[in-house]
């Protein structure tokens, strides 16, 4: 039986992957820090919060990573974990350097030293290409970050693949576009939409109130995604891929399907920061808030993933409208809870 280590297990991502590597047979550890409530929503949600053995991981704590590593010697370690709200980096950005950045470091150092056949997967972002250098990126793109979870990420996107060249450690990175589901954190700009429309349907009066309405995103649904990270740590020579759609549409056109998943269609009136979203009665049921403005943004990210559909045999299957109905009906049924 095949050991796995998930650091995030209580995030978005940790609970999909998690379920993926038990249905493969895996005995799976997972890792998350020591909080005073906890919930394991995600792991209860796909009925294996019984199944995964759940460790205490603080990712800042170097000998709780060493001890750890030691203890399980796991053959596949995947680190989920991090700092990993944008907007949030800006006000905190030692703290997401010491998570994001030095934390790989730890881990992979703690693997060099101790497990060095363990299989290491890095969760690395398309937040990285930033201000991007060409439409769309793939592997090959340069880097440019725009904010210090982008700079942090990088830095771990480096280390990584350092590690492997220096020490022959089997260590990959996924370059992986932004990807929702039902267990994406609130503060996304996707939930954030899905669930106060939900609310909206249900009679609620309050307005959804959004920051840069014009920004991109390549979206896709998580589970597609977990998959291919699965899949980097299966071939005969570790390397980095991207992980996309190939599709990119503004947080408007996302509010635009949201609302219409409910029955509502939505106009624009105004500009910039007098812009609303109007539905047919009149209604101003969104607005433009710039506390949400960011102070440097990226702006469209469109990825391209043929590198994986090619060597790993990866490709994305749930579209874009299939995401924003999931994620509707389940804030609908969830109604209370988000
Ligand atoms: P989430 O934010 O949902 O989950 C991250 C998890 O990391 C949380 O459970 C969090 O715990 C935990 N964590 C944070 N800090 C620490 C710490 N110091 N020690 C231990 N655990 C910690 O992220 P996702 O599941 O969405 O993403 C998984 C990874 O992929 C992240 O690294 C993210 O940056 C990266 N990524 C995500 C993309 C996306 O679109 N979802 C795109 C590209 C990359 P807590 O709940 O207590 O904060
Ligand atoms: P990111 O791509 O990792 O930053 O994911 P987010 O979901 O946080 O943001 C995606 C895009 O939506 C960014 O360009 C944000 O500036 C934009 N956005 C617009 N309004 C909001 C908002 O109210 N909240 C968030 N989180 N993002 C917003």
């Amino acid at each position: 039986m095949k050991k796995a280590i998930i650091t995030g297990i209580n995030g978005q991502d940790g609970p999909f992957l998690a379920k993926l590597l038990l249905d493969k047979g895996y005995e799976v550890y997972g890792a998350d820090r020591r909080r005073a409530l906890k919930s394991n929503h995600g792991l209860k949600y796909l009925g294996i919060n019984e199944k995964v053995k759940q460790i205490e991981f603080e990712l800042t704590e170097f000998s709780n990573i060493w001890e750890t590593i030691n203890k399980i010697q796991p053959d596949e370690f995947y680190n989920l974990a991090a700092q990993s709200f944008v907007k949030t980096s800006f006000d905190q950005p030692l703290l997401t350097s010491e998570v994001n950045a030095l934390g790989p470091l730890k881990i992979l150092n703690a693997i060099h030293k101790l497990s060095p056949s363990t299989k290491y997967y890095q969760a690395s972002t398309s937040e990285m290409f930033g201000l991007v250098q060409e439409i769309p990126q793939n592997e090959k793109t340069a880097f440019y970050p725009r904010s210090p979870y982008g700079v942090s990420k990088l830095f771990a996107h480096w280390i990584t693949k350092n590690y492997r060249e220096s020490y022959n450690l089997y260590a990959c990175s996924g370059i992986l576009f932004n990807h929702e589901s039902e267990l994406r954190g609130t503060d996304f700009v996707t939930k954030k939409i899905t669930s106060t429309v939900a609310r909206i349907s249900k009679g609620s009066k309050e307005t959804l109130e959004l920051g840069n309405l014009d920004a991109k995103r390549d979206w896709g649904h998580a589970k597609d995604y977990v998959k291919g990270m699965y899949l980097m740590l299966q071939q005969e020579f570790a390397d980095d891929y991207v992980l996309s759609t190939g599709q990119t549409i503004s947080v408007r056109e996302f509010v635009e399907k949201a609302f219409q998943k409910v029955g509502i269609k939505i106009s624009w009136q105004g500009n910039g920061i007098n812009e609303f979203g109007i539905d047919s009665k009149g209604r101003k049921l969104v607005s433009v808030n710039p506390n949400f403005f960011r102070p440097s943004e990226v702006d469209v990210l469109i990825g391209d993933y043929n590198k994986a559909k090619l060597k790993l045999g990866w490709e994305p299957e749930i579209s874009i409208d299939e995401l924003v109905e999931i994620m509707i009906n389940y804030d609908i049924i969830n109604i209370n809870q988000v």
